[in-house]
């Protein structure tokens, strides 16, 4: 039988997050080929009722410890490091996220695990795991072996299902039995990301302009489609950059993470840190004048043609159908 698999959990301000889930349910999907035991941990105070809703794990175990909350990298990892020896876990997942920045490059040095970051596929074969790892902004994809499927896998946030890993059932909760380490630095308070009138996250249409859009007066154009679309609008990095529109709507590497249900993109050349932000759209579709923007590659469908031209024309005719 494989070693055990251990999943960190990733909470905010009380509520997990949903890469909790996704790592869940992808955890599950390798445990079960691997015939391994599946662990998920909860850091932090309030642990327990958070942990009670990982039902997909085999068990979930908890540190409560308010220094755990929102602790730093070094403390997180310090925690993890016990769990494994404890549980002798061999394949560890955690969120490749704000969250965790910094987590997995230190327990790799305090464990001797290799640490493979930002992992958006992950198959379990003959023993092992195999990981598809982005770098450089998507623009190279390595493929990783875990020998023994022993090593800390950081997850791309989006890269699985999250319903995968939701469940009704409730797992055994056990104190996992963690010494806390007082933390160098300290956790003040949370900032709330300045979202503007909305958040761009949350909308299930994006009409999203880049810089094909030309001018700051066509952006209006781009407004009233994504109003006629009972959505919103968003943006590629340069948009921004011209004040076009505030930084709350840039998508990608250096903006936000959107995952809409479809993701409109006008005059978008495609480029590996826009595309980042925009890849986990359920449909897209593009429209460019260049036949050989990088943007064809990965859209559902694609129009060779004028953003100027297209966004007028189909405004007008979702205008006439509802009217
Ligand atoms: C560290 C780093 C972080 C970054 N972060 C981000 C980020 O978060 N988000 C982001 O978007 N970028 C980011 N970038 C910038 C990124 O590399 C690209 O430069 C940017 O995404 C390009 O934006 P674009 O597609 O709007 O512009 P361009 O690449 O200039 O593409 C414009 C496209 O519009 C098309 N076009 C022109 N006229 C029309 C028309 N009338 N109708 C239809 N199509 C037309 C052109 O054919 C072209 O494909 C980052 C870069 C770095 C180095």
């Amino acid at each position: 039988m494989a070693k055990p698999i251990l999943m960190l959990a990733e909470q905010v301000r009380g509520q997990l997050s949903d890469i909790s889930f996704e790592m869940l349910g992808l955890g599950r999907r390798l445990a079960d080929a691997l015939g391994a035991p599946l662990s998920a941990l909860v850091l932090g105070s309030e642990g327990a009722p958070l942990a009670a809703r990982l039902g997909l794990a085999d068990k979930a175990l908890t540190a409560e410890d308010p220094r755990l909350n929102m602790a730093p990298p070094g403390t997180m990892a310090d925690a993890l490091r016990q769990v494994i020896e404890k549980e002798q876990a061999g394949l560890v997942l955690i969120g490749a996220t704000n969250v965790c920045m910094g987590v997995g490059s230190i327990l790799s040095a305090r464990t001797g695990l290799p640490f493979v970051n930002n992992v958006r596929q992950a198959q379990a074969e003959e023993g092992a795991v195999r990981l598809t790892s982005q770098m450089y902004g998507g623009k190279i994809l390595a493929d990783v072996r875990l020998g023994g499927a022993c090593g800390i896998a950081g997850i791309y946030p989006g890269a699985f299902p999250a319903d995968a890993g939701r469940s009704d059932k409730a797992p055994p909760v056990e104190a996992a039995g963690v010494t806390v380490t007082a933390p160098k630095e300290t956790f003040e308070r949370y900032i709330e990301p300045e979202t503007g009138d909305v958040d761009i996250t949350k909308e299930k249409v994006l009409v999203a302009v880049g810089r094909g859009i030309q001018t700051q007066d066509n952006v209006g154009m781009a407004e009233e489609l994504a109003a006629a679309l009972g959505g919103a609008v968003c943006a590629s990095r340069p948009v921004i950059d011209q004040g076009w529109l505030p930084l709350s709507r840039q998508v990608g590497k250096s903006g936000m993470n959107v995952k809409p249900r479809l993701y409109l993109a006008l005059g978008i050349s495609g480029a590996p840190e826009h595309w980042e932000g925009m890849q986990g759209s359920q449909c897209i579709i593009a429209v460019n004048t260049d036949a050989k923007a990088p943007i064809f590659d990965g859209a559902h469908y694609g129009i060779v043609g004028d953003a100027l031209e297209f966004i007028p024309l189909l405004t007008d005719r979702l205008k006439a159908r509802r009217g």
